[in-house]
């Protein structure tokens, strides 16, 4: 622990050295789960992030034209670091962003399997060759990689949103800018550390940290030779950056969030539902893109599935992230807490019975219970907006149609959850689902082989997969004959 609370933090990561940023000024980290400051980080300004473009330009060509098999070899190295360095990154994670050390490991574990995946995607970058239709000529395509990119990442996943990113992007041969989120620095500058050690060049990757997010990635955005932006965040964020990005036409992908319907149906398993929900909706203390937001329970199974999502809820251990029996965390700092409780507030004067928790917990430290709510109106501000903390409102349905209606009654569509036995039903619920995953009867489906991401204003794009590394990359078409 103490190595990880010792790491200096006060320089920028660009060009492969710790450079000193442009202003004095630096930014304090804060433990959610004991406010107290545990480090702090260098505040990059625009200046700064024109060094890093300008390190990321120097590096691109010779990174682009480095052997896949070569590339493939420096990522795998990067993934061995990281599972030699788990449980240092782990603590790390758990000290800046407050979650369980078990949520930290969790991720950490998933975080260094992109770097594995994408080593293995790296020397799989093919293209094709076909006779056009009319016969007249050859139709060859072939991917290049689309050039500097720009990756802006959340604090809620400081290490596995950063390598969800970077692998796909150094697979593909482009070089990048990391742009972590300022409450969580520390693990961003861990990882770029061991991305050195592993052998990627100066300038591959840089990292910068700065309090003036908008106008550094404006700075960045605003260089020509830019070509990529890959946003992890809000859903308000990314429309801000989107519409940035059409000034240059730069292309994105958009990971942005969700309001996660868990449909629970009564023919379902019900101890295999109330697992899910559990991991569904508290990993990470709730604060996941990922998380049940609302849960849709039908009538014969809601009685005793609410009262028993409220025991276990309820007997969760609240208690500081390091502690080893912890498990859950605080948020992520005081405006979560005040935005869960007044999320809270609403749905009880609007009717809303809290099973179990339903208050801030009193002690030093961002923490909220977990809480369990029933009878919650359908006008409940909880039901529309992500709550990103431990808490489940619980709403009663009869018919199919309806729970499918209530699920797609959302701007959002990233994930739903669904419990049944009968997979017919389960698969044709699947498809009139307006989201980009669906866990049926499982509660969580991150998998970096696997393509994530969301459809309507949860995103542009997917992450992870063979569909990761494509979003780095830029088909070049040649017609010719011979
Ligand atoms: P956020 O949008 O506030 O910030 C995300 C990042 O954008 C941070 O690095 C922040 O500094 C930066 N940023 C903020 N304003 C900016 C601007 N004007 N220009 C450029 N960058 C700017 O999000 P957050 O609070 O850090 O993270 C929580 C959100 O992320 C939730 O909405 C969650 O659903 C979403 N999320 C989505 C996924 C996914 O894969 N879909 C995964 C994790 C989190």
């Amino acid at each position: 622990m103490a190595e990880a609370q010792n790491i200096s933090m006060t320089h920028l990561f660009i060009g492969g050295e710790w450079q000193q940023a442009s202003s004095d000024s630096l930014i304090d980290v804060v433990n959610p789960s004991t406010e107290e400051i545990i480090g702090r980080v260098a505040n990059a300004t625009t200046a700064d992030a024109q060094r890093a473009v300008e390190a990321a330009a120097a590096a691109a060509p010779a990174w682009a034209a480095t052997p896949p098999r070569k590339r493939s070899e420096i990522l795998r190295r990067c993934y061995e670091l990281m599972v030699r360095d788990s449980e240092k990154i782990a603590e790390l994670i758990s000290l800046e962003n407050g979650k369980s050390l078990n949520d930290a490991r969790g991720e950490t574990a998933y975080a260094a399997e992109f770097f594995r995946w994408f080593a293995e995607e790296a020397v799989r970058i093919n293209g094709d060759i076909s006779r056009s239709p009319s016969g007249l000529a050859r139709t060859i395509v072939q991917y290049e990689p689309i050039g500097i990119s720009l990756l802006v990442t959340p604090w809620n996943f400081p290490a596995a949103m950063a390598t969800r990113k970077i692998a796909p992007a150094l697979a593909a041969g482009c070089t990048c800018i990391l742009k972590p989120a300022t409450d969580t620095p520390l693990t961003a500058y861990f990882v770029a550390r061991l991305l050195a050690e592993a052998g990627v060049p100066a300038g591959v990757v840089n990292v910068i940290t700065t309090s003036t997010a908008g106008k550094v990635s404006n700075a960045i955005l605003d260089d020509s030779r830019v070509r990529k932006l890959s946003f992890t965040g809000s859903t308000e964020v990314g429309r801000v950056l989107l519409r940035k990005a059409a000034d240059s036409v730069i292309n994105c992908s958009m990971e942005l969030g969700g309001n996660a319907p868990f449909l629970v149906f009564d023919d379902a398993d019900i101890e295999l539902a109330i697992e899910g929900a559990m991991v569904a909706k508290m990993r990470n203390g709730g604060e996941a893109c990922t998380a049940a937001n609302r849960f849709y329970v039908q009538r014969g199974i809601a009685p005793e599935f609410s009262r028993r999502l409220a025991e276990r809820m309820g007997a969760l251990v609240v208690d500081d992230g390091v502690n080893p029996g912890t498990q859950c965390g605080p948020l992520v700092n005081a405006g979560a807490v005040d935005k869960v409780a007044s999320l809270v507030d609403d749905a009880r004067k609007k009717g809303a019975r809290i099973l179990v928790g339903g208050e801030r917990v009193k002690r030093k430290g961002h923490f909220y219970q977990p809480t369990v709510l029933v009878d919650v109106s359908p006008d409940a501000d909880l039901l529309k907006e992500e709550i990103f903390g431990p808490v489940a409102p619980i709403v009663v349905f009869d018919h199919e149609d309806e729970a499918i209606a209530q699920a797609n009654d959302t701007e959002y569509g990233l994930i739903a959850y669904m419990f049944t036995r009968d997979l017919a039903r389960g698969l044709r619920i699947s498809e009139r689902l307006e989201s980009g995953m669906i866990g049926l009867n499982r509660g969580v489906v991150s998998d970096p082989a696997a393509p994530f991401g969301g459809v309507k204003q949860s995103g542009l794009g997917r992450e992870g997969a063979h569909h990761g590394i494509l979003e780095f990359l830029e088909a070049k078409y040649i017609s010719t004959n011979w």
